[in-house]
């Protein structure tokens, strides 16, 4: 259980920020996993304030703030509608519902898990992270660096793509074994590879007429580990399954 001296509800976000860059403060967005890891901490941030909990659409993007939870992402009808209903396919089977009812999409972008549905997605679709000091980064950079104590405040996805999950699980509400993520967008389509167990990586772009000898080499050239779910070698073998499952379904859609 996690335990923290103070518990602060920020009234802004430059609050929530100056407060933010103590090595002794943590930012808490749904709580669930910060909840099971033990930590102590001086100062716990709470965003729940900032109003940081919309999904709002322009004229060429969704605008998510990083306190929408997971629920939300999965139930909203203009995302549902501009993505082909992909949210609640890739996000459904994330423990349960009154988990992803808490779990936010800014928690999960900032913990970069090596088991992250969520990450795999967005990676897929592109997005970008927009953090409150510097402003907005792709999302394949943002997954690649270390944790920092910036603050994400929305995550952006333009609209015009279609795009499809598959995953493969022990069991039905377990973490995956192995995420695969496809978007088409003008590009071509990008492939995505999560739960290798490591962060979501690209691991092909702009793909075009695609055979399985193409997703078997994709596979070959991946890095995959063991873990207690699964051994890299099973993982290699079934990447090319979901990258052809993934990749026919958005180019279909
Ligand atoms: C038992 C369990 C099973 C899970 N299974 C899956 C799964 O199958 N697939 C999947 O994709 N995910 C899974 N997750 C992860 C889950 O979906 C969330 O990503 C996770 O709970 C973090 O979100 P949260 O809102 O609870 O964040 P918190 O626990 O509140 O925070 C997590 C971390 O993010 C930081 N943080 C939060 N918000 C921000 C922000 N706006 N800016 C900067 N830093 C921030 C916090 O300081 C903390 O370090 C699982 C989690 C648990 C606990």
């Amino acid at each position: 259980m996690a335990k923290y001296r103070n518990y602060v509800m920020a009234k802004t976000i430059e609050e929530a920020y100056a407060l933010n860059q103590k090595k002794s403060s943590v930012i808490v967005a749904g709580n669930m996993w910060l909840r099971m890891c033990g930590l102590k901490k001086q100062t716990a941030i709470d965003l729940s304030l900032l109003g940081l909990d919309k999904i709002e659409e322009t004229e060429d993007a969704f605008v998510i703030g990083s306190m929408t939870t997971l629920r939300a992402l999965e139930t909203d009808s203009a995302l549902d509608q501009a993505f082909g209903g992909v949210f609640a396919r890739a996000l459904a089977p994330i423990v349960g519902t009154q988990f992803r009812a808490t779990a936010t999409v800014g928690g999960s972008v900032y913990s970069r898990f090596g088991f992250s549905d969520v990450s795999a997605l967005l990676l897929a679709l592109d997005a970008e992270v927009i953090l409150f000091k510097r402003g907005a980064v792709k999302l394949t950079r943002y997954q690649q660096e270390p944790w920092d104590r910036d603050i994400i405040t929305h995550i952006r996805i333009a609209k015009g793509q279609r795009a499809a999950v598959e995953s493969v699980r022990v069991s039905g509400t377990d973490i995956p074994v192995l995420v695969c993520a496809a978007a088409r967008s003008e590009a071509g389509i990008r492939l995505v590879l999560g739960a290798r167990p490591a962060r979501a990586i690209v691991a092909a772009d702009g793909v075009d007429g695609a055979q399985m000898e193409t997703f078997e080499h994709i596979a070959g050239r991946t890095a995959f580990g063991d873990n207690l779910r699964a051994s890299a070698a099973y993982r290699r073998r079934i990447a090319p399954v979901l990258m052809e499952r993934a990749y026919t379904a958005c180019r279909e859609e």
